[in-house]
């Protein structure tokens, strides 16, 4: 089996196939599938011991090798997560950020990590304002193609600090599988075809980035062997000089340089807007410990991210609502119904409620309980939609008994969030649990790749608003970390995992994970059928954004409700889907189902320690 994968390799034509043997990591198995992946894409595996599940089949595979080392699931999400970084560079890396949720089998606690990208100490707040116009620069390509959108990164302190709290491979073990698979090189699939090409003019904008993402001029052509040998330098000397290297190095000297000085092309007719992030910023960068959020739901105790993050609220806050319907007594249309607009004033809240804990009182005891959920409920018509935007409900006035109003005025701001990330689900063999959601924000991030360094910097800054607003939570402020929707997010009984789920998107993250719950809770899905499910998203806005199939399957019903529906996807992507989650479900006696995608984004990797037949 070895040596078929490794003449396979060199039958190919990769570089170094004969040193293959010596990696230490798996490889992938003997043929590239369709899309061109040596790795077998497995979508759902059941079995025992642990399992790894992400949207590639590389960084899949990495992450269960270490569980099969006895690495526990913090190393493996870690390796897991770094090897995203290599075949998944457009939507994670380590110039971004991400939140890391982590139960611990032995104290039964749920502990989060939050490693979002922060502002400047000196970020004005009309940072997004063209000078020459006096108006918002577009949001894409123009701002997010800039170095004044990049925050300081988080991911690398996150991996750090997680490792170093309840890991048990130091950061050098963690990275040594990603940096061998750097250096190795992957097979190009269409997926990173096409989001080369969807990026080309923003990459282009840059000396830099050209360079390794448009060889010879173009997107790397499909069955192609990419490598970055570059980040696999960068990961090795992370590895043995640590994050201070990162932050306090010379790592942190040539983002804050590049930030304020884009390299940018003599070509580009792009904007490319320069930054403001010093030194100083990145040395003062700490990955922080934060409260879960906490939000009973019949029965179930749902465990998710707070502040800087929206996701734990807003999904928490979204399913007591929907709590107060008796759900699995309805049909799947007012099933959904009651999610789409439990949804819509969910984020009529997050909108006027939510931000940066560190700038803003988030009342989160009122938003998650279900007295408030009770009010809010009021608005929902089991016959008809409510007129959206909707607005947000008064935390400081409102009555769980439908008798009197208890709205503020409408806080709908513009949303720019785009449909990328990723993101990563682990359980190990004593039964500890990560779920771990990072990101760049765009495809592509900002498209300004560290020169030499192999990793693209992060246009995280661009989730706050774009104009200044003294009532808007999420309004720029130095030092701030910009309001996420990130959602990773543990399902418990009884303080026993029963589902861990997450998943990329934007704020569409939060209606992903949403309707993952009510599919799997209320309408009794399987948790693969769960994930295959095609989605709608409503967040507070005129029209349900959704995916072709979704109108297909349940438009006419809900169109009858009176939900105007519209397709998902913008004119910047080729892509019209919502959310490549990745989940696991815990059974009885440690048996385990791990799904990945199954189509969306091309398709993704579960996998098991024991699988079972
Ligand atoms: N910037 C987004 C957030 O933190 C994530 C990016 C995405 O999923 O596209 O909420």
């Amino acid at each position: 089996m070895h040596r078929t994968r490794v003449s396979r390799f060199a039958a190919l034509g990769v570089a170094g196939a004969t040193a293959v043997a010596g990696l230490g990591v798996a490889l992938p198995s003997a043929s590239a599938d369709d899309a061109g992946r040596y790795s077998t894409k497995t979508p759902t595996s059941r079995g025992f011991g642990g399992a790894v599940t992400s949207v590639d089949p590389e960084a899949s595979r990495v992450g269960l090798q270490v569980l099969k080392n006895g690495g526990n699931a913090v190393d493996a999400a870690v390796a897991t997560a770094a090897a995203l970084g290599v075949t998944e560079p457009y939507s994670s890396g380590l110039g971004g950020g991400g939140y890391f949720v982590y139960y611990d089998a032995k104290t039964k606690k749920v502990h989060t990590i939050d490693g979002r990208e922060t502002a400047p100490a000196s970020m004005p707040r009309d940072a997004f304002i063209d000078k020459s116009t006096g108006k918002p620069y577009n949001f894409t390509p123009e701002l997010v193609t800039s170095g004044v959108s990049v925050g300081v990164p988080g991911t690398p302190a996150t991996w750090a600090k997680a490792l170093r709290e309840w890991g048990t491979y130091r950061l050098a073990g963690a990275l040594a599988p990603a940096e061998k698979l750097a250096r190795r090189g992957f097979v190009v699939d269409k997926t990173f075809h096409q989001q080369t090409l969807d990026n080309q003019t923003r990459f282009e904008a840059y000396t830099s980035t050209p360079r390794l993402f448009l060889p010879g001029g173009t997107a790397p052509r499909t069955g192609s062997v990419f490598r970055n040998t570059a980040l696999a330098n960068t990961y090795r000397a992370l590895g043995r000089k640590g994050v201070s290297w990162f932050y306090r190095g010379p790592i942190a000297r040539e983002i804050a340089h590049n930030v304020q000085s884009p390299p940018k092309s003599s070509t580009t007719a792009l904007p490319v807007p320069a930054g403001h992030l010093t030194r100083r910023d990145l040395a003062g960068y700490r990955a922080l410990f934060r409260t879960p959020t906490y939000a009973k739901y019949r029965g179930y105790g749902v465990w998710g991210m707070g502040g800087s993050s929206s996701g734990g609220t807003t999904v928490g806050e979204a399913l007591n609502i929907m709590e107060q319907f008796p759900l699995r007594r309805l049909s799947s249309t007012q099933q959904l119904h009651v999610y789409l607009e439990a949804s819509a004033l969910a984020f009529a809240d997050r909108a006027k409620y939510l931000g940066d804990p560190a700038f803003v009182k988030i009342p989160r005891a009122t938003l998650l309980s279900d007295r408030y959920a009770a009010s809010r409920a009021c608005s929902i018509s089991l016959t008809t939609a409510m007129p959206k935007p909707t607005t947000a409900g008064d935390v400081r006035k409102y009555d769980p008994t439908c008798g009197g109003t208890s709205s503020t005025g409408t806080t709908a701001r513009r949303d720019t969030e785009n449909v990328e990330t990723t993101n990563l689900t682990v359980t190990d063999k004593r039964g500890n649990v990560v779920e771990y959601t990072l990101t760049i924000e765009q495809t592509g991030g900002s498209g300004l790749l560290l020169p030499g360094r192999g990793f693209l910097l992060n246009n995280e800054l661009t989730d706050f608003s774009a104009v200044y607003d003294a009532a808007d939570p999420n309004r720029i402020q130095p030092g701030k970390r910009p309001r996420s929707s990130i959602s990773p997010t543990l399902v418990l009984r009884d303080g026993k995992p029963v589902v861990a789920l997450g998943s990329p998107g934007g704020s569409t993250i939060i209606t992903t994970v949403l309707q993952m719950i009510t599919d799997r809770i209320d309408r009794q899905l399987s948790l693969p059928q769960t994930i295959a499910d095609p989605r709608g998203s409503q967040r507070n806005t005129a029209a349900v954004s959704a995916e072709p199939e979704f109108i297909e399957k349940y438009g006419a019903g809900l169109q009858a409700l009176g939900h105007p529906l519209t397709p998902a996807g913008d004119k910047f992507t080729s892509a019209s889907e919502i959310g490549a989650a990745t989940a696991v479900a815990f059974k009885r006696h440690g048996y385990l189902v791990a799904v990945s995608e199954p189509r969306r984004r091309g398709g993704g990797s579960a996998l098991v320690v024991r699988p079972s037949r």
